[in-house]
C-alpha cells in the first residue's frame, strides 16, 4: 500500500456504494504534509513531460493543483463553474454533470490565461464518471493547447472515467484507484498498481 492508501484506509469513509469521504484530509481539511508529497508524487510520475501549466476544476481540486504547480514550477489555472448563460466570447466553455451535486455546470477558463502551444497538467481530486475531466480537456484542445497528462488523487475505479479517459489515448495517473468499497463494512479495496 502506498503513503495515499494507508491514509484513506486510516481515515477515508464510505459514504454510500460509490461516494468515499476524505474531507478529514484532502478536500474540506487539508493535511499540508500529505498533499505536499502527493505533488511529489505527480511530479516524479510526470517528470517526463513538458508542463507550462497546470490546470484543475473548482472547488476542491485547486488546493492540491496549487502544490503540484509548485513542483513544477508553472501557473495553476483553475476553471470556474459559473452560472451565467451569457457568456462571452472571451471564455472557454464546457458543460459538465458534477458527480456529488448531480446538476450541470457551465465551467469556463478565461482566454488570457490559457493560448495555443501551451503544455498542460490536468489535475483533480476525484475521478468518478469523468466528466469533470473531459470538460477541462475540451477545454485545453479548443484553446490549441496539449494535455500532457491527467493526475487524479483519488480514482474509483468501478466507475467509467478512467477507462473512458485511458481509451482517448490520455496519459492518466492516479494515485489511488479503488476498485470496490462496502458502505456497510467500510472496506476499500485498492487496484493494485
Ligand atoms: P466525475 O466528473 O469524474 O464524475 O467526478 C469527479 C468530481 O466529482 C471530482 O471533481 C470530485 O470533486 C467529485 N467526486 C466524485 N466522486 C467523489 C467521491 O467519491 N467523493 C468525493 N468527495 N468527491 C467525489
Amino acid at each position: 500500500m502506498n503513503f495515499l492508501e494507508e491514509r484513506i484506509i486510516k481515515d477515508g469513509v464510505v459514504k454510500s456504494s460509490n461516494v468515499l469521504k476524505v474531507d478529514s484530509f484532502l478536500n474540506h481539511q487539508m493535511d499540508i504534509a500529505l498533499i505536499e508529497e502527493i505533488a511529489k508524487e505527480f511530479k516524479r510520475r510526470f517528470a517526463d513531460k513538458t508542463v507550462t501549466k497546470v490546470m484543475t476544476i473548482e472547488a476542491s481540486g485547486i488546493g492540491i493543483a496549487a502544490f503540484v504547480a509548485k513542483e513544477f514550477g508553472v501557473p495553476l489555472v483553475f476553471a470556474k463553474k459559473s452560472k451565467s448563460i451569457n457568456i462571452d466570447g472571451d471564455v472557454f466553455v464546457a458543460e459538465v454533470e458534477s458527480f456529488t451535486h448531480r446538476n450541470k455546470n457551465q465551467v469556463i477558463v478565461s482566454k488570457k490565461f490559457l493560448h495555443e502551444g501551451e503544455h498542460i497538467l490536468i489535475i483533480d481530486d476525484f475521478m468518478a464518471n469523468g466528466c469533470a475531466m473531459q470538460g477541462l480537456i475540451s477545454i485545453v484542445e479548443s484553446a490549441g493547447a496539449t494535455v500532457e497528462g491527467c493526475g487524479i488523487v483519488i480514482e474509483k475505479g468501478f466507475q467509467i472515467g478512467g477507462r473512458v479517459i485511458r481509451n482517448l489515448g490520455y496519459h492518466v495517473e492516479s494515485l489511488a484507484i479503488v476498485d470496490a468499497m462496502d458502505a456497510e463494512t467500510g472496506s476499500v479495496t485498492f487496484r493494485e498498481q
